[in-house]
């Protein structure tokens, strides 16, 4: 921690690295970070998107390294890790953020669609985990895991979507106790409904982007707010983040009265199906 003025810098030198870091909530982590003297490291497949966002993490006075991933790949994952460690000498957080949507009723969703979400949301965190983990280890870091309230509780008509995130609360939470005693650490966080571009690029059952009107409970928080609180949360090294007024009430209701909340959500969302 350093002190500048009057200010604590509680990540100053601390090398952070977001997946999908060129828009929405990766976007927002990176500027609080970045804002906070962390050295930056984004990850994103949007080409453009990357150079444009490290441009402007550059101007504002971060010291970043963008690197076009597409996290599907394990190869560019490892070439892209491994980029950022020479580069800083290490990484004390990863935030596992990059991801994608479907929206869709079972029946009508190819399995294609369900392996690409997999294989974004699942299996692109797992493979920069693998080449970021003996480095994370080594500094005592910390991993953030950006995955939903759909990873803890049902969600009509994202079967897929939600599947991807309960894989990620499963691999993380153990991997969480199996790392504990090494001083690692892993924050999972679910938010509720954010305003950012992920329902631009959701995926209908045949694979192609939906326009299907979405469902939206509550208000939509700013990309804003969330990267504050997932900054207090990595202050806190807390174990998980449940954010918006929707998302609570969803998480404990779950918690408490599974069928009800079962019941409630289906009501709610059911006439997305409607086409
Ligand atoms: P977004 O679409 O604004 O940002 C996602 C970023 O991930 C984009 O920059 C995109 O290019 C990148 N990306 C997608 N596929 C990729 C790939 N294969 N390789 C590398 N980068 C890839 O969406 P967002 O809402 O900011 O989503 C970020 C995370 O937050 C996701 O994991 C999402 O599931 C989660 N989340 C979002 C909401 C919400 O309401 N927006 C709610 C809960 C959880």
């Amino acid at each position: 921690m350093r002190r500048i003025g009057k200010i604590m810098l509680k990540f100053k030198d601390k090398v952070v690295v977001v997946t999908g870091g060129a828009s929405g909530i990766g976007l927002a982590i990176c500027r609080r970070f970045g804002n906070d003297g962390a050295k930056i490291g984004i990850l994103d497949m949007d080409a453009v998107g990357v150079k444009r966002r490290a441009r402007e993490l550059e101007a504002a006075g971060t010291d970043v390294l963008g690197i076009k991933c597409d996290v599907t790949i394990k190869e560019e994952c490892d070439f892209a890790i491994n980029e950022i460690i020479n580069h800083f000498g290490g990484i004390d957080i990863l935030v596992n953020n990059a991801g994608i949507t479907q929206r869709d009723a079972f029946v009508n969703t190819r399995i294609s669609v369900f392996r690409k979400v997999m294989e974004v949301n699942f299996f692109g965190s797992l493979y920069c985990t693998k080449a970021s983990i003996a480095s994370l280890i080594k500094r005592k870091g910390l991993i953030i895991v950006i995955e939903s309230v759909a990873g803890v509780a049902p969600l009509l008509g994202r079967t897929g979507y939600c599947a991807s995130k309960h894989a990620l609360h499963g691999l993380f939470t153990s991997l969480r106790s199996e790392i504990r005693e090494t001083g690692t650490h892993v924050m999972i966080v679910c938010p509720g409904f954010i305003k950012t571009n992920l329902q631009k690029r959701a995926l209908g059952g045949d694979g192609k982007v939906t326009h299907h009107p979405q469902t939206i409970v509550g208000k939509q928080n700013t990309t804003k707010s969330v990267a504050e609180a997932i900054y207090k949360g990595a202050v806190r090294r807390k174990h998980i983040l449940v954010l918006t007024a929707a998302g609570k009430a969803g998480y404990w209701i779950s918690r408490i009265a599974p069928v009800l909340y079962e019941r409630m959500m289906a009501r709610k969302f059911r006439s997305e199906l409607i086409r």
